[in-house]
């Protein structure tokens, strides 16, 4: 075993099917994107445990959702104190498998554990009504019940939260869940599940299925009868596959699936700012979230001031293994993307775009890429249309504030956008007319659990984080009750 954490309890390496762990004759290794090494041996079940699952979390509904709201925020609390008690150790665990680097790792440990925090809460506040009604002797009542089971089926950048912001809130509003995380990051799913177990979770209420071939397990739980609610992140063509086994049992579906978050300055912004807006928002986890981004639209008047500190900073950028302090580029996810990453980069560059900055691997080690700023980047190059997910900076110059937002909505995504300006006439144009879920004004950063994250478009639906978010994992019952 090469994790040393302090908490050994917290490197599991089975699935966790009704409260316990279940092994498989089978495994898979998961490695160490920075090194190269297997971290461990992860069992690789298949539709038979993925059954127990469900039959598992049906079992455990009626208690769960029987308890009462105050009484479900004290069982996610003691979880949410217990995430923070090993934060250390869960971001070393992320850093191991997924190649983050740490001090972002211990980040999403603080993002992840705090949806269980607020929707804890929140779960006390899921009211009904009582509506006027049209009839003097008749009363209308809304009751708010849990959806049933749920499954969640996650991405491996960011391990734990996308895990929590799924879950919390299906938690907080009584449901029980199925997770299957995405096959390179099995392990911090698996912590996380320990420490549920340690906080007295009942049997069945949270279940982990790992399986390297997501196909056959994914489908079995999205067309499952018994699951009331699917919750996806991943790619869009996934996304669209799951969508068609949701509507075998018209299961209730959230989609957050791949963005091309356009980054504008215009000429009225504040130009250091703006560059250190791009910097977070475009090398955050090497470029690798879906709210990375994907192409920086630089209007003419300040382009050569924005392009000279941006590309400063681009190259002070330090790569090297997560866990090293101070290293702020880790490796890619794996050798696809790594591939696509290039061959981005090739369709580019031979359709007469300009590497300025990087544009090849680093010498860290397989996966690492050096940060590279790409000028002169046109709307028929692929890197226009397609998810980067690497630590690549596509440059587009524009003249006119109606040709700036013509571009940034000239895709089939709708999730993450940004601007940098600071006339509030503009501001306001500019953010009604961009078609996105998520507009971050004259800043990089916007995820938060107080508001509502998602897209629109080919991005996907449905809202995670915030008031809205409990909505996906609640049905509205009518009650007329005449007397
Ligand atoms: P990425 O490109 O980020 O890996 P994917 O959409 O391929 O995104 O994967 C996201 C999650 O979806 C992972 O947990 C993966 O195992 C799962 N997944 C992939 N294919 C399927 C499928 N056919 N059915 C269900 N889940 C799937």
């Amino acid at each position: 075993q090469t994790l040393k954490l302090s908490n050994k309890n917290l490197v599991q390496t089975n699935s966790f099917i009704n409260g316990r762990w279940k092994s498989s004759v089978n495994t898979f290794p998961i490695t160490n994107p920075a090194t190269g090494e297997t971290l461990a041996e992860v069992a690789d079940v298949g539709v038979e445990e993925a059954e127990l699952a469900v039959q598992a979390a049906h079992a455990a509904l009626s208690g769960w959702s029987g308890r009462s709201a105050q009484e479900r925020q004290k069982t996610m609390e003691k979880w949410h104190s217990l995430i923070l008690q090993n934060s250390s150790d869960l971001a070393q665990l992320m850093t191991a498998e997924m190649g983050k680097p740490i001090v972002e790792s211990r980040g999403e440990v603080q993002y992840g554990a705090s949806f269980i925090k607020w929707f804890g809460e929140e779960g006390k506040r899921v009211y009904g009504d009582i509506i006027p009604s049209p009839k003097s002797d008749r009363k209308i009542v809304t009751l708010k019940q849990p959806i049933g089971v749920c499954v969640a089926i996650t991405p491996w950048n960011f391990p734990l939260a996308m895990i929590t912001r799924k879950i919390a809130p299906a938690l907080a509003a009584g449901c029980t869940v199925v997770i299957k995380p995405a096959e390179d990051t099995p392990l911090t799913a698996l912590a996380l599940a320990e420490l549920s177990r340690e906080a007295g979770f009942p049997d069945g209420v949270i279940n982990i299925i790992t399986c390297s071939k997501a196909e056959s397990v994914g489908t079995h739980l999205t067309t499952h009868p018994l699951v009331r609610k699917i919750s996806f992140t991943g790619s869009t063509e996934v996304g669209r596959i799951l969508m068609k086994n949701a509507a075998e049992n018209i299961a209730k579906i959230s989609l957050e699936l791949g963005g091309n978050a356009p980054f504008i300055v215009f000429d009225d912004a504040d130009i250091p700012s703006a560059v250190e807006g791009a910097i977070a928002s475009k090398y955050r986890n090497a470029g690798q979230t879906c709210v990375c981004a994907n192409r920086i639209l630089v209007q003419s008047g300040v382009y050569d001031a924005f392009i000279e500190a941006f590309t400063e900073k681009v190259r002070a950028l330090n790569v090297g293994n997560g866990m090293d302090e101070g290293v702020q580029i880790g490796p890619l996810i794996n050798a696809a993307g790594i591939e696509k990453v290039e061959s981005l980069l090739a369709d580019a560059t031979s359709k007469g775009a300009k590497v300025t900055t990087g544009g090849s691997r680093n010498s860290s080690g397989d996966l690492f890429f050096q940060p590279t700023v790409i000028e002169g980047v046109k709307e028929d190059m692929k890197m226009s249309s397609e998810e980067i997910f690497g630590p690549v900076s596509p440059i587009y110059k524009f003249e006119t504030e109606e040709e700036a937002i013509e571009m940034a909505n000239n895709t089939i995504y709708g999730l993450a956008s940004y601007f940098y300006a600071r006339d509030i006439g503009r501001i306001w144009r500019v953010s009604e007319a961009l078609e996105y879920g998520m507009v971050g004004v004259n800043t990089g950063l916007i995820s938060t659990e107080v508001a509502p994250f998602g897209g629109i478009k080919q991005s996907g639906m449905g809202r995670e984080g915030s008031k809205y978010g409990i909505e996906d994992y609640i049905e509205v019952k009518y009650v007329a009750m005449d007397y």
